[in-house]
């Protein structure tokens, strides 16, 4: 950030993920330049301990109440120990934070990614469903807070490094690339077949289960057309999305003069977590540099929505708008951990989204409370439909 003080303390929510590993990791080789307050978990207890050896936070929370008394009785960690929501709450409000990282994954995001936001604190966002859910509060908040996002996606990262200097007036269109994941080339008629390994196994990025599975079905770039709607205010029709198997170019923004700017580098989340964390400067890091002369081709072409249902579904989300995101939202999460649990096939999971964007009615301008209802009855509207399936 660009902070009048030398060091930058921030505290990292989801800090044993693998946006939060790499972010550590962009922490160490920035030679002293930040300061780790507080750090957080889920389950993941054995690492947490590990990173609280390495970078002496002076706080964790662990979310989970079992795994916070196992972690009580194995480490004689000489650090605040908290458990809870209301835990990551304070930690993410924390009058102490100059930066709070958003890493945690899915809807349990979204209290402590608007906590931070309107303690009035910048905020470096991978949890992407928060603004997907809360958009509208979201925004609202970082006005009256004067608080920022900025997004460690790397389109969106890609995106905000092509707007230094630019007016958002003179953005013509924005164009999010995507590497199109596993399945770009398999035959729709196997998708019944996919096993869970496979959907996994991402062909450029190394990520957590769940986005790896967005990946896979192209929800993760329906989720990414709603967040470049929130975060660079442009309408629908303005979020163009191209395929783009070599994962060089990580996004576009294309000016009313008709000139492209596109930002380019290797497919490595640690970068556009630096340019977040040291926004709106930039620091010298050794990461991987990309040979431009040993890349044959870039290639780009539309995505195939019909063989895709995923990034239809969260276009039409979007343009109905209201409570219409966060159906999609949590009908997708539930269906992803029913993939993930051997409970349905790859090919059910747009129909799970599908069956709850029908069956629930569109609340416009939910408030927050309304949020957590909507989410709340999809997840029980999805779960019997997917019993009702087998
Ligand atoms: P991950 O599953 O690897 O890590 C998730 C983190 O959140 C872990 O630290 C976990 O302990 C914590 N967590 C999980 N459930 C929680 C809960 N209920 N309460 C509190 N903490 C909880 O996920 P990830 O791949 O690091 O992704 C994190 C976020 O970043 C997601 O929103 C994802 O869409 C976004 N993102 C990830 C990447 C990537 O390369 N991994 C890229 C762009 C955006
Ligand atoms: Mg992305």
């Amino acid at each position: 950030m660009n902070n009048s003080r030398e060091v930058v303390k921030l505290s990292i929510l989801g800090s044993t993920g693998s946006i939060g590993i790499q972010t550590l990791q962009v922490i160490e080789q920035s030679r002293g330049k930040f300061e780790v307050l507080y750090l957080t978990t889920n389950r993941n207890i054995d690492l947490l301990y590990q990173q609280v050896q390495k970078f002496a936070p002076k706080g964790v929370v662990i979310r989970d109440y079992d795994m916070f008394k196992e972690f009580k009785k194995k480490y004689n960690a000489n650090i605040k120990v908290f458990s809870g929501e209301d835990a990551l709450d304070e930690v993410a409000a924390s009058s102490e934070n100059d930066l709070v990282v958003s890493a945690i994954v899915g809807f349990s995001g979204v209290k402590p990614t608007i906590s931070a936001l309107a303690s009035g604190k910048n905020v470096a966002l991978a949890n992407k469903e928060s603004i997907v859910v809360a958009g509208e509060i979201i925004t609202e908040i970082t006005r009256k807070y004067n608080s920022k996002i900025i997004s460690i996606d790397s389109e969106h990262n890609a995106i905000l490094q092509c707007l230094v200097g630019e007016n958002l007036d003179t953005v013509e269109e924005v164009i999010l690339t995507a590497s199109g994941g596993p399945f770009l080339n398999t035959d729709p008629k196997n998708f019944e077949h996919i096993q869970i390994q496979e959907a996994l196994a991402h062909p450029r990025w190394s990520m957590g289960k769940k986005i790896s599975i967005d990946s896979a079905t192209l929800m993760n770039k329906g989720l990414e057309v709603i967040e470049a709607h929130w975060l660079f205010n442009l309408e629908t029709d303005k979020i163009k999305v191209l395929i783009h198997p070599e994962s060089i170019i990580h996004s576009m923004v294309q000016f009313i003069d008709g000139s492209i700017k596109a930002q380019l580098g290797p497919p490595d989340m640690r970068i556009p977590i630096s340019f977040a964390l040291n926004y709106p400067n930039r620091f010298k890091y050794d990461f991987p540099r990309i040979n431009l002369a040993k890349i044959e081709k870039l290639s780009f072409f539309e995505p195939n929505h019909n063989k895709f249902p995923c990034l239809r579904l969260a276009y039409d989300a979007l343009a109905v708008g209201g409570s219409a995101p966060i159906v999609l939202n949590a009908s997708n999460e539930i269906a992803v951990n029913a993939f993930l649990g051997g409970k349905i096939t790859f090919d059910k999971i747009p129909a799970c989204i599908e069956f709850a964007l029908n069956k629930i009615n569109n609340k416009a301008k939910p408030s927050l409370e309304e949020i957590y209802y909507i989410d709340k009855l999809t997840r029980e509207i999805t779960e019997s439909f997917i019993n009702n399936l087998n």
